[in-house]
């Protein structure tokens, strides 16, 4: 369960071979999408739908509830997803709940949704709410959920998950499900979380659902047959003349922003229901409008009553071939909502309208510069450009900046269709903080991540620091106008590119690994790469090392001309003569300051450029280590790091293809190891297992990791009968009893004691077998708590003159995190057989 540490070869220059796709151009609304904005004008409802990960949520549902029922939508989800897999980069653990993030805000721009977290952290699979409400800060998240609902003042709260059903399925979800539930009267109470009061204020929702499915039934059959009399039940398929799509069809796009989790989805047409079960409230009589009985309209807020008759008339009048002429009436309701009562409604519509006024005007403003990264002192290029296209009377009459003092009268009439565009240098504040995701800029727990600015809670992403706020009289009446200032270029293959403009210190510093293992006394060297973001810096970095550590040089000074240049510099470490596992963080002295930030930059083509700021680490480990093997094969799998690992630790290895496994292939070599999920994503090894059972008969090991039981490419994944399946422990501290003490893989050349799975991270292990032939010797047994004991996490049988090892053990985990018993173990499977000597 523990969450990874840093474990991405973390890497500053990126090539730029990658290009850009518009993930971050401004909205464009057609004539038919701003009639289908407006129509929100007049629909004063909210619901939350509460989740816990990126891609739980129902898009279906989401886009149903914004699009068709025109109500205010926010999918609340607990975490973001670090714990996760990544199907398509490198990045995991915090970086992962970067892009998820991203992924998340891409999917609400298609559904018209919107998109909140709390601190939880996604610390990887846990199978019960128990166990997870243990680890999550739980007053921190319960804080969030309560700040989510007076937030967003649902009237109607969704859950995605059976808060009843806990162990069933993840235990994130089922704990979703439970805090909803719990929390559900609590947003109400004053003298719950009152630090949250004034600024927000309480809030009774008045209907809670679960939004259940076939998924909950078992099948869809059994759900088919169910008795659904007491449900409440939609059709969502519904489609939109006006966006010329059905709403399936747009739940397809935007569930398919989930691309790092292969999450792709094809829309389907048509009825489409989905049921949703009354927790808590009254049941709606009709029992298929969740909003049915409650006041959505303008009279339920003060001095709203007369809106609606203007929005109706908005509506009305609404000419689709020029959209500029509903200005005025938008200008005049916008005028009404500001007399009206109600804060939430007041701030949530006047946002509407503004953007519907431009939208209708076809009005385009623009901060724009061409530096991606800039630093606090920088001078830089700054253009704006402003253009009215509607016949309409439009006054420019301040330009104001955050972040950059610029503060301008500025009177110029916005002529229809002339485009305005004024060049300027201007110099970023020497105060200005680092744009950097909010929730990682300081260490948090296992559990929460650590937010410092309690207002930045719930938010899906950081402010940006540099920002253009245009003030123009439309009709003699002011508006502002905020943009982003944001880097602009054409890319010659695919034109018009936007990027996040980012705020970076001068200087950042990279280590090269994340974990350095010394198996030995030996040095070994380690490349720091320090990276200037600003011109003319001069300075030294130095690699701090604890006592019995020796580090040389003591420092390496650098001196950089140009913005952008950098340099690696190869320190020589010499590690203490006994096991020590230490975290090192190199110092950059310039400017009479200190930098340790590293930079991680996230580039994919379906979510906005990411910059992560956070402080440089690696972990160096002694360990007092053996082993026999020394020339190791390697068949990768679903991708795994170790023979990086094994690398480290002294071991020659080679990686081969399966269609490269032959019996002379193999036979120069002592050990094979398949790579994770080999057996599930390699189709040819179903054609090289008799080479490979050959192999140990002659006196070869070989050590296969886990696979999943569906979809595997061979029924004979051993010499012996061996079935799979999905148990797991996921509790990291559970205890390992030695089944078989005697036996030579706890014993050779690494005397194994209980010490040796310590400090082990998020698992022990997952997949273990659960049958095997009695040639197999189980070395292990261990179990989660409360649960039966589990033998199958490694077995080792002997076939002919050599071994065949299976485990389920998370081997591809605990390496790259340098886990010292989990190295010693290794070490041990693929020495067996073996004599020292290599
Ligand atoms: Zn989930």
């Amino acid at each position: 369960m523990l969450k990874f540490k840093v474990l991405l070869l973390i890497c500053v220059v990126f090539s730029t071979g990658l290009q850009l796709a518009n993930s971050q151009v401004p909205k464009k609304l057609t004539s038919g999408e701003i009639y289908q904005q407006m129509e929100k004008l007049g629909f004063l409802g909210s619901v939350l739908y509460v989740a816990a990960h990126p891609d739980d949520e129902n898009t279906r549902l989401i886009s149903y509830l914004a699009n068709d029922k025109k109500a205010h939508t926010t999918y609340l989800s607990l975490t973001r997803g670090d714990g996760g897999q990544n199907l398509i980069g490198p990045e995991i653990s915090e970086w992962l709940g970067v892009m998820r993030t991203q992924e998340l805000l891409m999917a609400r721009s298609v559904d018209n949704g919107h998109q909140m977290f709390t601190r939880a952290n996604d610390f990887g699979y846990s199978k019960n709410a128990e166990e997870t409400i243990k680890i999550w800060d739980t007053e921190k998240v319960k804080a969030d959920v309560v700040r989510a609902i007076r937030t967003t003042r649902p009237d109607v709260i969704i859950n995605r998950f059976d808060h009843r059903t806990s162990g069933e399925t993840h235990g994130h979800h089922t704990a979703s499900g439970q805090l909803s539930y719990e929390l559900f009267e609590k947003a109400a109470d004053p003298t719950v979380y009152p630090n949250q009061l004034p600024r927000l204020s309480t809030w009774q929702p008045r209907r809670l659902f679960f939004n259940t499915s076939w998924w909950f039934y078992g099948s869809e059959e059994k759900f088919k047959k169910a008795d659904k009399s007491a449900l409440m039940s939609m059709d969502v398929g519904v489609f939109f003349p006006l966006l010329g799509k059905s709403n399936t069809e747009i739940a397809a796009e935007s569930r398919s922003k989930h691309k790092c989790q292969g999450f792709g989805a094809t829309g389907t047409r048509g009825l489409q229901m989905e049921y949703l079960e009354l927790l808590k409230g009254d049941l709606p009589p009709g029992k298929s409008d969740i909003f049915e009985g409650i006041n959505t309209t303008w009279s339920r807020v003060p001095n709203g009553a007369s809106i609606q008759a203007l929005v109706d008339d908005l509506l009305k009048n609404y000419k689709f071939t020029d959209p500029s002429t509903s200005i005025p009436a938008l200008i005049d309701l916008y005028k009404k909502v500001q007399k009206t009562g109600d804060p939430f409604w007041k701030e949530i519509k006047s946002k509407e309208i503004v953007s519907l006024i431009a939208a209708c005007s076809g009005l385009f403003l623009e901060a724009r510069t061409n530096i991606h990264k800039l630093t606090p002192g920088e001078t830089f290029p700054l253009e704006i450009e402003l253009i009215n296209r509607a016949e309409v009377q439009m006054e420019l009459t301040n330009i104001k900046a955050e972040g950059i003092q610029l503060d301008t009268i500025w009177t110029a009439t916005l002529t229809p269709n002339e485009d305005i565009k004024w060049n300027t240098q201007r110099t970023v504040n020497l105060n200005i903080p680092n744009t950097a995701p909010y929730w990682l800029t300081q260490k948090g727990s296992l559990g929460t991540y650590y937010v410092e600015d309690q207002n930045m809670i719930g938010k899906p992403e950081s402010d940006r620091n540099l920002k253009v706020f245009f003030t123009i009289n439309i009709l003699g009446n002011p508006f502002t106008f905020e943009k982003n200032v944001v880097y602009k270029y054409n890319s010659p293959e695919n034109g018009e590119t936007y990027r996040p403009l980012e705020i970076v210190p001068p200087l950042t510093v990279n280590v090269k690994e994340a974990v350095y293992v010394f198996a030995a006394n030996k040095p070994k060297e380690v490349s720091v790469q320090v990276h200037a973001w600003a011109k003319d810096q001069q300075g030294s970095v130095v690699l701090p090392m604890p006592k019995g550590w020796t580090v040389t040089p003591d420092k390496f000074d650098f001196s950089f001309k140009e913005k952008g240049e950098n340099k690696s510099f190869v320190f020589t470490v010499t590690p203490t003569s006994t096991p020590e596992e230490i975290d090192v963080t190199p110092i950059i002295h310039a400017n009479d300051k200190t930098y340790t930030d590293a930079m991680i930059n996230i580039q994919y083509d379906h979510i906005p450029y990411q910059t992560v700021l956070m402080k440089a680490e690696a972990k160096f480990s002694r360990l007092n280590i053996q082993t026999a093997a020394h020339r190791v094969a390697y068949v990768a799998g679903a991708g795994d790091e170790i023979p990086t690992s094994l690398r480290q630790i002294g071991c020659t290895v080679e990686i081969i293809k399966p269609e490269d496994i032959s019996e002379e292939k193999l036979s120069t070599f002592q050990t094979l190891i398949l790579g994770v999920r080999a057996y599930n994503t390699e189709e040819n090894l179903k054609y090289k297992q008799a080479m490979i059972f050959d192999f140990v008969k002659k006196g070869g090991t070989v050590v296969v990791q886990y696979n999943v039981s569906n979809g595997l490419v061979t029924k004979e994944l051993a010499p012996y009968p061996l079935t799979l399946s999905r148990n797991r422990v996921t509790v990291e501290e559970a205890e390992m009893r030695f089944l078989a003490p005697d036996h030579a893989v706890v014993n050779t050349p690494n005397k194994l004691t209980s010490k040796d799975f310590e400090g082990w991270v998020q698992e022990r292990g997952l997949y273990f077998p659960s049958e095997w032939d009695k040639a197999f010797v189980p070395i292990f047994s261990c179990n989660d708590p409360g649960e039966t004991p589990l033998d199958g996490s490694l077995l080792v049988a002997q076939y002919g003159e050599g071994y065949y090892i299976y485990t389920g053990l998370s081997f591809f985990r605990e390496l790259p995190a340098g886990v010292s018993g989990a190295y010693r173990l290794f070490a041990n499977l693929i020495s067996l057989g073996h004599d020292s000597k290599p």
